[in-house]
C-alpha cells in the first residue's frame, strides 16, 4: 500500500479501536487505485468532531461546522471528516446545513463522481457501492445518481467534471454530459472563487486541450468569465500547448493569447486573481508579444529575470511550434554570460551621476543609468566606476 496510507493506519486504528469505523475517500483512493501518486490523504469516520476530539489529543478545528478536524499525529495532520448526509441545497450551491450520520454509504452517496465515491479502509479493503472502479476502468466521470439532481444541487460540479477530464484524461459518461449541457446555465450561481479553483486545475492538468474543447461543446464556457468567444478552432495546436508549458500562470497566458485579450487586467480581474498572478500573467504576455517582433537582447533578458525569461520562451516557442529545449539553453547561456544580473551590482549609482554633473535628480537620472546598464551588458564598458564615467562623458549625453 501507499507510503501515505501506512503513514495513516495508526490513526484509523486508534478510531477504530474506539469503536467507530474510518475509511480513506475521495482523491487519494481514486489515484491509488489509477496507480497514480496521492498527494493528500481525505479519512472519513462514523465518529462525530466531538468524539474524534475526544480520541486524539492533538487537534484543529479547520471546518467542524462541515464535521472536519484536523488530527496531528506524529508531525503529519490529516483531515477527518464525519460522515455525512447534505440537506437541502439552496440557489445550486452549498447546501442549507449538513447532518452528520453514522452511514458510510450514505456518506458516498452524497460525493459528485463515482470514481470519487469510493472508500478503502486501513487493510486496503475497498468499499464500492457506486461502480467506482468500474468508471475507473472505463476511464468515465460519471455523477453518484441522478446527474441532474447532483447539478442543480451544486452546479460547481460540472467544472468539476471537467477538470478531472484534464487531469485524469477520462471522457463524461454520455447521461453525465447531456445534463451538463442542459445546465451549464446553473454555473452562474456559482461564486467565482469556487470556479476559478476548478479552473486552474483544469488548466493544470495534461488535458487542458480536450477539457477545454468540452466545456465549449456543453456551453460551460459561456458562464466563465471573459470566455464567451473561446471557439475550439483556437486550440488547434499540432501538439497539446498547455501541457508543454509550466506553472498556472503560463497557462494562463496562453489562454489570453489565443482569446487575443488585450486588456489582461480587466479580464483577470473578473477571476478574481490575486494581484501578484495578474501581475505575472500581465508580464509574460507583454513578454510574448515583444518576442514576436524582436529578437531577445540581454537588456530585456536582464529586466525580465531568468524566471520570467524561461516562462515566455517557453509560451513564445509553444505558439510558434520551435524547439523549446534548445531555445531555452540559448537563454541560459545568455544568461550565465551576462556581466551584472541585478541593478545593485552596477558600478555606478544615481548618486554618482548626481555628483559628476552636479545636476539635481530628475527622471534623466533614471534614463542615463538605463544607458550606461545597457553599456555594460552589451559590453561597451567594463562594470568599474572609472571606466563607465569617462566612457560615458566620452558619449556626451547631457
Ligand atoms: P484532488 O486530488 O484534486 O484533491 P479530490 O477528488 O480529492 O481531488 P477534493 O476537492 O479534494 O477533490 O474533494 C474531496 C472529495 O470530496 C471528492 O473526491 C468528492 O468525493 C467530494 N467532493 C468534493 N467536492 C464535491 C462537490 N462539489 N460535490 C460532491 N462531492 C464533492
Ligand atoms: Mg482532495
Amino acid at each position: 500500500m501507499d507510503q501515505k496510507f501506512m503513514q495513516a493506519y495508526p490513526v484509523m486504528k486508534k478510531i477504530e479501536d474506539a469503536g467507530y469505523e474510518a475509511f480513506f475517500v475521495g482523491g487519494s483512493v481514486r489515484d491509488y487505485i489509477l496507480g497514480k501518486p496521492i498527494h493528500d490523504i481525505d479519512i472519513a469516520t462514523s465518529a462525530t468532531p466531538d468524539e474524534i476530539k475526544r480520541i486524539f489529543p492533538k487537534t484543529v478545528d479547520v471546518g467542524i461546522e462541515h464535521g472536519t478536524v484536523l488530527v496531528i499525529h506524529e508531525g503529519e495532520g490529516y483531515e477527518i471528516t464525519t460522515y455525512r448526509a447534505e440537506g437541502e441545497y439552496e440557489d445550486y450551491r452549498h447546501p442549507k446545513k449538513v447532518e452528520f450520520i453514522r452511514s458510510l454509504e450514505e456518506d458516498l452517496k452524497r460525493r459528485d463522481f463515482t470514481i470519487n465515491a469510493i472508500a478503502m479502509n486501513k487493510d486496503g479493503k475497498v468499499i464500492d457501492p457506486f461502480g467506482g472502479k468500474r468508471s475507473l476502468s472505463e476511464k468515465k466521470i460519471k455523477t453518484v445518481g441522478n446527474p441532474d439532481e447532483r447539478f442543480n444541487e451544486d452546479a460547481l460540479r460540472m467544472m468539476r467534471a471537467i477538470r478531472f477530464v484534464s487531469q485524469l484524461g477520462f471522457t463524461i459518461d454520455h447521461e453525465t454530459f447531456q445534463s451538463l449541457k442542459k445546465n451549464a446555465h446553473l454555473l452562474s450561481y456559482i461564486a467565482v472563487e469556487r470556479i476559478r479553483s476548478e479552473f486552474e486545475k483544469l488548466l493544470l492538468g495534461n488535458e487542458a486541450t480536450n477539457a477545454l474543447k468540452l466545456a465549449i461543446e456543453g456551453r460551460l464556457h459561456e458562464y466563465l468569465p471573459g470566455l464567451k468567444n473561446l471557439d475550439a478552432a483556437l486550440l488547434e495546436f499540432s501538439n497539446d500547448p498547455f501541457s508543454r508549458l509550466q506553472g498556472v500562470e503560463e497557462r494562463w497566458a496562453l489562454l489570453l493569447y489565443v482569446l487575443s485579450v488585450t486588456q489582461t487586467n480587466d479580464f483577470l480581474r473578473k477571476w478574481k486573481l490575486p494581484v501578484k498572478k495578474m501581475k505575472e500573467i500581465h508580464l509574460i504576455l507583454e513578454g510574448v508579444r515583444k518576442r514576436e517582433n524582436e529578437i531577445l537582447t540581454r537588456y530585456s533578458l536582464f529586466e525580465q529575470g531568468l524566471t520570467r525569461a524561461q516562462r515566455i520562451e517557453r509560451l513564445y516557442c509553444v505558439l510558434k511550434n520551435k524547439e523549446l529545449e534548445s531555445s531555452l539553453d540559448v537563454l541560459q547561456k545568455m544568461w550565465n554570460g551576462l556581466s551584472i544580473h541585478t541593478i545593485k551590482e552596477l558600478a555606478v549609482s544615481g548618486k554618482d551621476l548626481m555628483d559628476w554633473t552636479k545636476k539635481k535628480g530628475g527622471p534623466w537620472v533614471k534614463e542615463e543609468l538605463n544607458f550606461i546598464l545597457d553599456g555594460v551588458l552589451e559590453g561597451q564598458v567594463e562594470n568599474s566606476l572609472s571606466d563607465i564615467k569617462r566612457w560615458w562623458e566620452n558619449c556626451k549625453r547631457m
